[in-house]
């Protein structure tokens, strides 16, 4: 588990906010940067990250994904990492007794097809998918779940469908088409509620204007389980792709519910209530240093100083050329 001493306690700065852009803006910065650093194939095979538990158990596939199986009061939470040289994305499988149900579906190709193979090793059916929000790194792998119910949000169904087809040109264009996926599935709606599946109760939540602009949060109560897509960042620095204030305010309102001890989040890896803190002093960080310093440098230098301890700055970078436009 992470650590982290930095700028802790440090006072909120409510005037620092992300300066006005779209969402859509910085995933195609994202990743016309990422490009522009050349991809290179998973290579990352170190299998030696710390248990958390003594129940949960820590692995890395053939693909470079790191495997984190938790057991939770009954049922068996699966999380599987991709490397950070490919945003370090978070997809998460739920086994309970009959049946699986995924989150997320990874970003490209080759770790969907290993996700989709790794619930298919688990030997039960999976019953269906949930997709958190409209960003690429999380619905563009939904082609290896294309025989299955995929539910998204009516908002980020309603995206996946209108920009889906722009996002998998693009993708193939920086990434090849064997690493993205030609097709997609466009979800079904699911509705802000409860549903009992496989006699397990889960909760669903809309989070608007963080991290993305409608965000499915998802909770397990009777197990302690909360899935939180891209409003926490685990062990990496943040994607700055959405604004600080309504962001921060989105974390506290996770940090504020008790009886959640296991979060899983959109990128890193599984965490427990303490990462709510730790991305909350991120971004007001982030934020003070956009008020405070006028070069790109000294804004992730600033935010490399203050969090040492998390992987994955290049995430830092990504944004950097819309905050600081003038270099
Ligand atoms: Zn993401």
């Amino acid at each position: 588990m992470m650590i982290n001493r930095y700028l802790s306690n440090r006072p909120f700065r409510r005037s620092s906010t992300f300066p006005g852009n779209s969402n859509a803006r910085v995933m195609k910065l994202i990743f016309v940067l990422l490009a522009s650093l050349g991809f290179t194939a998973c290579s990352d095979n170190d299998s030696s990250t710390d248990s958390q538990s003594p129940s949960t158990t820590v692995t890395t596939r053939d693909s470079g994904m790191v495997v984190t199986v938790q057991k939770a009061d009954g049922i068996t939470v699966h999380t599987l990492t991709a490397p950070e040289a490919v945003f370090a994305n978070s997809t998460h499988i739920i086994e309970s007794e009959n049946s699986l149900v995924a989150f997320d579906t990874q970003f490209l190709l080759p770790n969907a097809r290993d996700m989709r193979a790794y619930a298919d090793e688990i030997g039960k059916p999976i019953d269906r998918v949930y997709i958190t929000h409209d960003h690429p790194d999380h619905f563009l792998g939904s082609e290896a779940f294309n025989d299955r119910p995929v539910y998204a949000l009516q908002e980020v169904a309603d995206l996946i469908q209108t920009n889906g087809e722009n996002e998998v040109i693009e993708k193939q264009g920086d990434f090849g088409a064997d690493n993205i996926a030609s097709t997609f599935v466009v979800p079904q709606v699911v509705e802000p509620g409860s549903l009992m599946i496989d006699g397990i109760a889960y909760e669903f939540e809309k989070v608007v204007d963080a991290e993305a602009a409608n965000q499915l949060v998802i909770r397990i109560p009777n197990h302690g389980v909360v899935i939180t897509g891209d409003l926490v960042y685990s062990d990496v620095h943040l994607i700055l792709a959405g604004q600080v204030d309504p962001w921060t305010v989105a974390l506290e309102n996770l940090a504020a519910v008790d009886g959640y001890p296991v979060v899983l989040p959109g990128h890193g890896a599984p965490n427990d209530p303490s990462v709510y803190q730790e991305n909350i002093d991120w971004l007001a960080t982030a934020g003070q240093l956009i008020a405070t310093v006028s070069t790109a440098e000294e804004f992730k230098q600033g935010l490399i100083d203050a969090f040492p301890n998390l992987g994955m700055p290049t995430a830092i970078d990504f944004v950097t050329p819309i905050l600081f436009p003038a270099e």
